[in-house]
């Protein structure tokens, strides 16, 4: 008699969901079905990698951007065969920030890969659609999808990813409601909303911001774009990307107390700032320890880095390609970007147009701007229990899952199962990617989530004669 195959579905083809995929289709050696389900077109590739616009760049030179954990050079050595970059220098290529469309296509052949490889007995089935619910009964889920019938299977993940950003509070909510608003730039195509008489405001100053001032730039926009946040501009260039910095990381030692990596770290920064080098190459070395160190610390420790530290590691860590850098910066002085480091107050529209009323952090005085157009690019919402996503709200109504203590992900085991309502471990229904920020913290990256979609698939291969 055959096997009867074991079902998984997986909620979200962005790179996590679609890797797990392809390491579950590399790693079965029993009959497997896999249900994807993804509710853009954007299949493998996320917003991340299915931007069309080829100046939008990988913020990671090519060298470090493997989705093999196997396999370092693996995204490297595909890029060198492609007829752009067939006869650049290899070397060289591996330092450079490819665009991310690139990296799509890159994800793409991998999955083609896969499907032409694959056992006999795996299958594949591929649904475009949004999963609004899940039921579990008798040892089965079942996925309610927005217009397909319902997927059953045995494991379920979710790789649900990034969120669109949230509304910043505001008294004239309704402004949100007008045509003039794009809450998530990367679902809509802002230069198609572009007045070429009226200004532009962007909310956010960080790397979303620069994609879609180099969006809009490149469509022949004339006028002025302004950026506002309370921090004013506060994205950092790849600088000493290739100085490897060790001391640091030779000197901290477990357990890892967030008041001594913290003295310890000033010790380091200031000890490179004398001789002319930035922070950068510190926060860089610190990268394999990440994980580690954050799952040492105790809940308040995470709290107080979350609360003090976050936003300079942030900084330090998502940083961009020179060239786009400096390109920012002509933006900047020759008056075509103004970036105000300010507090939005509100956002009034009539017949004339948007009237946005901040305060200037360098004045302390209300100002007004008038624009024709208000894009949000404060970034992805993190905490589920303020979700806008039907899925996320219908799973916590139900108790299926719940939100992290620290409230920047899923409550999970170690093992990347889901917690409930109640506080009990659910075995066979997983998450990944995002979700894990409260477990792991770095845990959204490609050098992160190639390892941790190998992983999670062999999790379930080896656990499923145990669970069902
Ligand atoms: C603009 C941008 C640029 C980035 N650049 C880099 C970079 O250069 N290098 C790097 O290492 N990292 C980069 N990142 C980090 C990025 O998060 C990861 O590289 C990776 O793309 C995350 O993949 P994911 O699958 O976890 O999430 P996502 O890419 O967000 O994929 C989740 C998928 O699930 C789908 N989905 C969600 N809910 C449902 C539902 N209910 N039903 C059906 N489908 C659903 C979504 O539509 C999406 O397709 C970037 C991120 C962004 C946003």
């Amino acid at each position: 008699m055959s096997e009867k195959p074991i079902e998984i579905v997986i909620i979200g083809a962005g790179f996590s969901g679609l890797m797990t995929a392809y390491h579950l289709i590399k790693q079965t050696k029993s009959p497997l079905t896999i249900h994807i389900i993804n509710d853009k077109a954007t299949f493998g590739k996320g917003p991340a990698y299915s931007t069309p616009a080829l100046k939008h760049l990988l913020n990671v030179p090519a060298a470090k951007m493997s989705a093999m954990h196997d396999d370092p050079n693996h995204f490297l050595d595909w890029a060198h065969k492609q007829p752009a970059y067939k006869t650049i220098n290899r070397d060289i290529l591996g330092k450079t920030f490819l665009p991310r469309q690139l990296y799509g296509n890159y994800i793409t052949s991998i999955w083609e890969e896969a499907l032409k490889t694959k056992r006999e007995d795996t299958q594949i089935d591929i649904i475009y659609d949004t999963a609004v619910n899940i039921d579990h009964a008798h040892g089965k889920y079942t996925i309610t999808l927005k217009s397909h019938a319902p997927v059953n299977a045995d494991y379920a993940i979710l790789a649900t990813g990034h969120e669109a950003p949230s509304n910043p509070p505001i008294p004239n909510e309704a402004y949100y409601n007008s045509p003039t608003y794009i809450k998530n730039p990367w679902l809509i195509d802002v230069t198609k909303l572009i007045k070429p008489d009226q200004n532009i405001l962007i909310l956010g100053n960080g790397l979303t911001m620069v994609d879609t001032v180099i969006s809009i730039m490149d469509s022949g926009f004339k006028g002025q774009i302004h950026t506002l946040s309370p921090t004013g501009f506060s994205v950092l260039a790849h600088r000493h990307n290739h100085l490897e910095y060790k001391d640091l990381v030779n000197e901290i030692k477990e357990p890892y107390r967030l008041d001594e990596l913290f003295i310890i770290g000033h010790k380091h920064f200031r000890m490179l700032h004398k001789i002319g080098i930035s922070a950068e190459p510190i926060v860089d070395s610190l990268r394999p320890l990440t994980q580690k160190i954050w799952r040492s610390w105790s809940h308040q420790e995470k709290e107080t880095f979350l609360r003090d530290i976050k936003s300079i590691w942030n900084k330090i860590r998502h940083r961009i390609a020179p060239h786009m850098y400096d390109y920012v910066q002509r933006l900047r002085l020759t008056g075509r970007l103004v970036m105000h480091k300010a507090k939005l107050l509100d956002i009034k529209e009539d017949s004339k147009g948007i009237i946005v009323h901040y305060l200037s952090k360098h004045t302390q005085t209300e100002k007004t701007l008038n624009v024709g157009l208000v894009v949000n690019c404060t970034g992805p919402q993190t905490d589920i229990a303020k979700s806008e996503d039907v899925f996320l709200q219908n799973l916590q109504a139900k108790g299926m899952i719940q939100a992290d203590s620290l409230h920047i992900g899923m409550d999970v085991t170690d093992h990347w199962t889901l917690i409930d309502a109640q506080g009990q471990e659910n075995p066979t229904l997983y998450t990944i990617g995002g979700n894990l920020r409260g477990l792991l913290w770095e845990t959204t990256a490609i050098p992160e989530l190639k390892s941790q979609t190998a992983m999670l698939a062999a999790k379930i291969l080896s656990n499923k004669g145990h669970q069902l």
